[in-house]
């Protein structure tokens, strides 16, 4: 007979956490009625490369080639890695081969970093608001995380060596610092350097997440970490083709010191041998073409004129009662209500009403924001926006009678 048994959990099981953020792409697959979608962090759907890609498609993994559906080399396929190499020439992301990995979108470059640099209760410094995919991921292997508030300016730097305190020091500092998710606000140069002295000093790992930063459509251009570093290899940048070509594809790169890029490649051999080769010779197929740097360029006028419709719309209905940001790039707009405004309690009433944001709480693992909330302008016309808005304002109306 079948004995009872309470599952055998690993401890670290408790310690995942999940994500609001990605739980809404099922939650809104099952809506029936028209809802404007500001929730995901998605390219405008016009802004997919369809086209260009299906002709690739042909070419790189139709008929008669089987090659592309083999397994690849867990570094990446040597036809992405060289076109993504001749691509960062010269910005302020180059790399090497020796310091580049092809990996299973932004979240396999986080979760195998804090794979290699996170022991159960490592201090880890998160920004908060932060983005909490990597937050959890972090989370999933039992650190212990200090939330540091983020400003216009970016991760306040002097709080985080405040917080941190004497005779402590953070394993890794986990930062966005190009329009930051959720916030939009990026990390002024000034701080970029003095949170490279700080780690340093502490000898932490500072990663730097940072899909949005070809997305800059104002505002002049900053140096990553990854450059102001200059070889440090305390420094590693996660990168992704999510934003800039689409999400779906599942293809990223992780730049790190020569000699962190082994220990990259044997987790990711203990966790799925190799990214997906088709889809590596597609985005391969679509740099070697030449389509990135026109595609990005082509973005940036959309999004441009989507936050400014996006304000224009706050501005409208919400002048006085809530503030925004402003950032210089990317998909995000962070607004912040009055303490009445319960941001999670607004979420369902604003779904029945045909609107979906993402509440400020998800993005703080202690839940600090509960009067805010993320609206991505980037997947959305104009005319949605100003529409997606009205409604906003609608289910504040029900929520604040
Ligand atoms: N980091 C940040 C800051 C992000 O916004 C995202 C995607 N929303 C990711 C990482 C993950 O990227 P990917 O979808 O390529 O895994």
């Amino acid at each position: 007979m079948q004995q009872t048994h309470t599952l055998p959990l690993a401890t670290r099981a408790t310690d995942l956490v999940g994500s609001m953020i990605d739980s809404s792409t099922s939650l809104l697959a099952q809506q029936t009625h028209d809802i404007v979608r500001f929730a995901m962090g998605s390219p405008a759907p016009e802004a997919v490369p369809t086209e260009a890609l299906a002709e690739i498609g042909r070419r790189v993994f139709g008929p008669g080639e089987a090659s592309a559906y083999d397994y690849a080399a867990t570094e990446g396929d040597p036809a992405l890695r060289d076109a993504l190499l001749a691509e960062l020439d010269g910005t302020t992301d180059a790399t090497s081969p020796e310091r580049l990995t092809i990996t299973s979108g932004g979240m396999q470059g986080l979760d195998l970093t804090f794979k290699i640099f996170t022991d159960p209760g490592d201090l880890v410094v998160v920004e908060s608001p932060t983005y909490t995919n990597g937050s959890a991921t972090a989370l999933s292997y039992q650190a212990e995380l200090l939330e540091v508030p983020v400003d216009h300016e970016g991760l306040q730097v002097d709080r985080m060596e405040e917080m941190v305190g004497d005779g402590r020091k953070p394993k890794v500092i986990y930062t966005i610092p190009t329009f930051q998710n959720p916030s939009g606000a990026s990390m002024s140069l000034d701080r970029r350097r003095r949170l490279l002295d700080l780690a340093d000093r502490w000898g932490s790992l500072v990663i730097d997440d940072d899909p949005y930063g070809m997305l800059r459509f104002a505002g002049d251009a900053m140096p990553s970490l990854h450059e102001l570093a200059d070889g440090n290899p305390l420094v590693l940048s996660v990168r992704t083709f999510s934003k800039i070509i689409a999400p779906g594809l599942r293809v990223g790169w992780v730049d790190a010191a020569p000699e962190l890029q082994q220990l990259l490649i044997s987790a990711k051999q203990a966790m799925d041998t190799c990214t997906n080769l088709p889809m590596q010779r597609l985005v391969g197929g679509f740099l070697a073409d030449g389509h990135l740097r026109e595609h990005v360029t082509t973005q940036q006028a959309v999004y441009r004129e989507r936050k400014v419709a996006m304000q224009d719309a706050l501005t409208e209905h919400f002048d006085g009662g809530a503030r925004w940001t402003d950032p210089e790039g990317g998909f995000f707009l962070w607004v912040t209500f009055g303490s009445e405004v319960d941001t999670e309690a607004l979420f369902e009433v604003a779904l029945a009403e045909g609107v979906a944001f993402i509440p400020g709480n998800a993005f703080s693992p202690s839940k600090h924001f509960p009067n805010a909330l993320r609206v991505c302008f980037a997947a959305t016309t104009p005319d949605r926006i100003r529409e997606g808005i009205g409604r906003l304002r609608r289910a504040v109306d029900k929520v604040s009678a």
